[in-house]
């Protein structure tokens, strides 16, 4: 079982004085380190703002109290800083990688991404994570001196989590030995990178339940098909029988959620510590080469990924959901079409750009959902989402 919370940095975690940089050398700042000074950059990003109007599942007007892209980001920092506490790994860092790592996302979560990856099919795709990178690197215009917020190199690793090998030649071309580096060798990104990948996926599957039995999409009951949550189901109903009663159905999810949550967390901190005492790596370069490291044991990767497939299933493929979907990829592809044949209904500052169809790719990608839905209209004069 878990023994000690660690407060010190380890010496396998990304230490902010061996940090490789920034792509423009920058004056350190006085109070903060750089990794602090890349989280700040972050949070008051435009892209940031926007996460409040982007989807996580359930179309943004489809309710108040859903996740939207802004605070699952929220918690996976949460998420990811307590396991880095714990391991000893760089704090600030996490919270950084895990506040920008969906900033690329488009409207209307994977249909609007998958959508835009098709319009761009003739034009080199488009893949979300990579569009976090752009957004960092190139997109954000606040600095007089070079586009994007300049980051730390250890950020943009962890933002850049995977890479089509095609757009990793491109990066390393314009940056060798860089960011994209990795998925041409084969070897992993910091830990802090690699914890934030799981802290991802523990907040998506702990939310998505959450939502979906909000939504009505999914019943409690129905959730018994999935042996994680039926086994913490049980345990919370043997300790606290009352809240078998239907009017306590919402407290008894919370309670089953919370106690699911915290077990994944635990297994991580306690398999990668496990790892570590194997490895041993002795720096955060050493760790990088020791194969992946930061780790759910085997039986809860096994039951996570049935959790998984039960949600992709039964929650991202309701019919319900679908439709929605439907119309959202015809949104998409309208708006995408609609700024290819006329680039000056963009901005300016897009409608400048000599590549009409990457321009447009960045264009959209940076919409909320809402503003997407205007711009539909305003184009097409159909309203085809709330
Ligand atoms: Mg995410």
């Amino acid at each position: 079982m878990l023994s000690s919370i660690a407060a010190v940095l380890e010496a396998y975690a990304c230490h902010p004085e061996q940090t490789r940089g920034r792509r423009h050398a920058e004056v350190p700042a006085p109070t903060r380190n750089d990794f602090q000074r890349d989280r700040d950059r972050i949070v008051h990003s435009t892209a940031f703002r926007r996460l409040v109007y982007k989807t996580q599942v359930f179309l943004n007007h489809e309710g108040d109290l859903f996740r939207t892209r802004l605070t699952h980001s929220l918690e996976v920092a949460q998420l990811g800083r307590s396991i880095a506490r714990a391991l000893g790994l760089n704090e600030d860092l996490v919270e950084a990688v895990a506040l920008a790592h969906d900033l690329g996302h488009t409207p209307f979560g994977h249909a609007g991404q998958d959508t835009l990856n098709e319009c761009m099919q003739a034009y080199g795709g488009f893949e979300h994570n990579l569009q976090s990178l752009r957004v960092v690197d190139h997109l954000e215009e606040r600095y007089p001196e070079f586009d994007g917020l300049n980051l730390s190199f250890e950020t943009r690793e962890g933002i850049l989590k995977h890479c089509a090998k095609r757009n990793a030649l491109l990066i390393e071309a314009q940056e060798p030995g860089g960011v994209a580096h990795r998925f041409l060798n084969g070897t992993q990104p910091s830990l802090e990178a690699q914890l934030c990948n799981l802290a991802d996926a523990i907040a998506y599957n702990a939310h998505d339940i959450d939502d979906g039995v909000r939504s009505g999409l999914l019943t409690l009951s129905q959730m018994d098909e999935v042996p994680l949550f039926a086994h913490y189901k049980t345990v919370t109903l043997q300790q606290h029988p009352g809240l078998a009663d239907a009017s306590k159905a919402r407290r008894l999810l919370y309670e089953t959620i919370r106690r699911m949550l915290s077990d994944q967390v635990y297994d991580v901190i306690d398999t990668t510590r496990q790892h570590l005492t194997q490895h041993q790596p002795q720096s955060a370069d050493e760790a990088r080469l020791s194969g992946p490291l930061v780790a759910f044991s085997e039986p809860m990767a096994q039951q996570v990924r049935e959790m998984k497939s039960f949600l992709f299933k039964h929650l991202y493929r309701h019919p319900q959901v679908m439709e929605t979907t439907a119309n959202a990829q015809v949104v998409v592809r309208e708006l995408f079409d609609a700024y290819l044949s006329s680039p000056q209904e963009m901005s300016s500052d897009f409608s400048a750009r000599e590549e009409t169809p990457r321009a447009v790719a960045d264009y959209i990608a940076g919409m909320t959902d809402r503003y997407a839905a205007k711009e539909h209209e305003r184009l097409t004069g159909r309203r085809l989402l709330a």
